[in-house]
């Protein structure tokens, strides 16, 4: 029997899961689906009951969706809980479990493109504060930084979420970049600054210890100004891709149990959808 598995969200067209998980069916054969399916707010109930019924074997959640399907899972993993959004599914005899992926996503990118990158890492510098940030933040405490620096341009929305955060983060506006970057061995952009080209101002990328990385989350463009800026000053620089791709490993294994690999085929056939 087919193994079927799911994105839902609404509007889904945009989607790239499809593709990301259609072309790992392909690769490896196996007798199964992933469908973009649009669910709009007021049928979440009843796509749950359906999925109750064994149709699927999970599925992945997007906007506007992530913190809804909280109250409708049988469990949430804690971790998701702490990022504050679910996006992938699991379902067992009938029972639904939540999970986030993104915070995985962000480390297997990382690990993969530059390799020991956390160890004996002092200080990250985190660029933004919105949803986002939250899987960011679980991923470096989970690898144990030893401190974390989070800068946004509404300060107050970052003290809201160090708050919220478990571990100790510090807090301070974006104009601070250029004091605390002499430390930082790492800087990580999720802020929204750099979709369509947008630029930060006032980021003096030169104040960097020379070994420094610097990643960003947004991948639209590939490479965003400050990837640009950064690279101009010879550092090393992860773009954002690969954590979409990544993020996407965990939930194709539990579905149909096979761990799909991130290679370069996987990258440039969602490059090539990238501005489309
Ligand atoms: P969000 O919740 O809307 O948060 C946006 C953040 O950007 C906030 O911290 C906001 O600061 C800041 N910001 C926006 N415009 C700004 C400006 N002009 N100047 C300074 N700061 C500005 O968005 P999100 O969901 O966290 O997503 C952020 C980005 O991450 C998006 O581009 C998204 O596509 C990308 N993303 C990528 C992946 C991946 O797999 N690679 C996964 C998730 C998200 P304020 O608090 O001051 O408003």
């Amino acid at each position: 029997m087919t193994t079927k598995a799911f994105v839902i969200g609404h509007p889904i067209n945009h989607s790239r899961s499809p593709l990301i998980h259609g072309t790992w069916i392909a690769h490896h054969g196996l007798d199964a689906s992933y469908e973009a399916i649009d669910v709009p707010p007021d049928q979440l109930p009843a796509f749950f009951e359906r999925l109750r019924r064994g149709e699927f074997a999970g599925g992945n959640v997007t906007i506007p969706h992530k913190q809804d399907v909280f109250a409708l899972c049988d469990s949430v993993d804690p971790l998701a809980t702490s990022i504050g959004a679910v996006n992938t599914l699991v379902v067992e005899n009938g029972r639904i479990s939540g999970s986030n992926t993104d915070y995985l996503g962000f480390l297997g990118n990382l690990d993969a493109e530059a390799p020991g990158w956390s160890d004996r890492l002092d200080t990250a510098i985190v660029l933004g504060a919105g949803g986002a940030a939250r899987a960011i933040l679980v991923a470096l405490q989970s690898r144990n930084v030893g401190s974390i620096v989070l800068l946004n341009r509404t300060r107050d929305t970052a003290e809201k979420l160090a708050a919220e955060m478990p571990g100790s983060i510090s807090v301070a506006p974006l104009d601070s970049f250029n004091d605390v970057a002499p430390l930082a061995q790492l800087v990580v952009n999720t802020s929204s600054i750099g979709m369509h080209g947008s630029r930060f101002e006032n980021l003096d990328l030169s104040k960097l210890p020379k070994g420094a990385l610097v990643t960003d989350i947004v991948y639209t463009p590939l490479q965003t100004p400050l990837l640009q800026d950064a690279q101009v000053q010879g550092l090393k620089i992860v773009d954002g891709l690969g954590m979409l791709l990544h993020q996407a490993v965990p939930g194709f294994k539990a579905w149909f149990g096979v761990r799909p690999e991130v290679d370069k085929a996987l990258r440039a056939k969602i490059e090539g959808t990238l501005g489309h």
